[in-house]
């Protein structure tokens, strides 16, 4: 059984054209799903959620994203956030449990981890975390691409305290939005997604306390659990995005190609066999996506060790599902005709929001390393 109901994303689905088209936050379907429980749905029941499993969330992440691909994919930074709190809290650690507790009282997480040219990611920051004296850190730097930027309440964010030069750590903690340490910029323009409000995000002594730092770890690649939670909810709920957006463009373009009549046959293409080849290829390498998703998800769920394969077979199932989403928008383009160039066709936006797959971590460079460094070894 699915959690949001049909009503619930024919409604988002209706609204996805004019946010895009008027470059607008979601600010209704926010609010119901908010209504429908969708921000406390991955919170553990113990905590006041409804305790969906991740194998669940990517299902409904699926289909929220065939709805409305921008929404989706600022919803998941919340969710990832709520995933990385219940897989800290399932090793016995109870210091991001104010995230979910938090999650289900109705707060709104956001990610601010992206910087300009920062291609360490979760690694190392930019940002400085100076020592409030009390436990706490106030973070200055500049975030960029912060989805949910006009509604997000908590901002998860990480920044460097180089209070000893010989030893700086990453400290990594939650902010509120309170604009004498935060200021949001009002410069998302961008070709497709454009409903995430993913604006630059300038942190100015945002200050988390000491309850709300969750992390002092050395720069570098790490094994903390933590790490491995945002890496591993993040890569498998974002595949599942990008492939709710393929399974749309493949359904939408399948239902043109059957109203789509040649005048050379007399007939609807979905008699032509050179379309029938390429909606059947868009569909089998679609195919292929789900049982990845399925199964990464139901063995983080379950706990399964899968040791130092994970982060190249997590980084993976994100690099083939997006790379996947962006062949299968293009094939569905391809069969729909002309009619998929005009802006006000579905298409159009689809093609234009699975290109933002490519640049969400991990991008190429970043899979290929992993899978370079796992069959060979390291660079000498
Ligand atoms: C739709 C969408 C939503 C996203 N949501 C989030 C989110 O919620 N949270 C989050 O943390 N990340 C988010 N990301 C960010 C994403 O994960 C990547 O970090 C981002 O796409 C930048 O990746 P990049 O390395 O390709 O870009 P970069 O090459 O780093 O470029 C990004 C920007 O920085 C500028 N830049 C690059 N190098 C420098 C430099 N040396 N000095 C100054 N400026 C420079 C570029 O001109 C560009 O404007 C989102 C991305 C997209 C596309």
């Amino acid at each position: 059984m699915s959690f949001l109901s049909n009503d619930v994303l024919e409604s988002v689905r209706g609204r996805a054209g004019e946010y895009d088209r008027t470059n607008t936050f979601f600010h209704e379907d926010l609010e119901e799903l908010r209504a429908a429980g969708y921000l406390a749905a991955f919170v553990p029941q113990e905590f006041g959620g409804s305790g969906l499993s991740l194998e669940d969330m990517t299902q409904e992440q699926m289909r929220l994203a065939g709805a409305a691909p921008a929404t989706a994919l600022a919803i998941n930074m919340h969710h990832v956030w709520v995933g990385v709190a219940r897989a800290v809290h399932r090793t016995g650690d109870s210091s991001m449990d104010f995230v979910l507790r938090d999650a289900a009282r109705g707060e709104l997480f956001a990610f601010g981890v992206s910087e300009a040219g920062n291609d360490l990611v979760l690694f190392g920051s930019d940002t400085r975390a100076t020592p409030d004296g009390h436990g706490g850190c106030a973070f200055f730097g500049t975030k960029i691409f912060t989805s949910l930027s006009p509604a997000w309440t908590r901002l998860g964010t990480f920044g460097v305290d180089n209070t000893d030069p010989q030893n700086p750590i990453n400290v990594w903690g939650f902010v509120d939005r309170d604009p004498a340490g935060v200021t949001i910029a009002d410069d998302w323009d961008t070709l497709g997604m454009r409903a995430s409000f993913s604006c630059t995000t300038t942190l100015h002594g945002a200050l988390a306390p000491a309850e709300r730092i969750v992390r002092r770890l050395p720069p570098g690649p790490s094994a903390d659990p933590m790490i491995f939670g945002i890496f591993s909810t993040f890569e498998v709920l974002l595949a599942s995005v990008y492939t709710g957006v393929a399974q749309r463009a493949l359904d939408v373009a399948v239902a043109t190609v059957q109203r789509r009549t040649s005048k050379a046959t007399g007939t609807t293409y979905d008699q032509d066999p050179a379309i029938r080849w390429k909606l059947a290829d868009a569909a089998i390498a679609l195919d292929a996506i789900y049982p990845q998703i399925t199964l990464a998800a139901r063995d983080l769920d379950a706990g399964v060790d899968r040791g130092a394969m994970w982060f190249p077979q997590l980084s993976a199932i994100k690099s083939r599902a997006t790379e996947t989403a962006l062949d299968v928008v293009n094939k569905a383009v391809r069969v729909s005709g002309g009619s998929s160039y005009f802006n006000r066709s579905e298409l159009s936006r689809l093609y234009r929001d699975v290109l933002a797959g490519l640049f969400h971590p991990s991008d190429d460079e970043s899979v290929h390393n992993a899978w370079a460094t796992t069959l060979l070894g390291p660079t000498t």
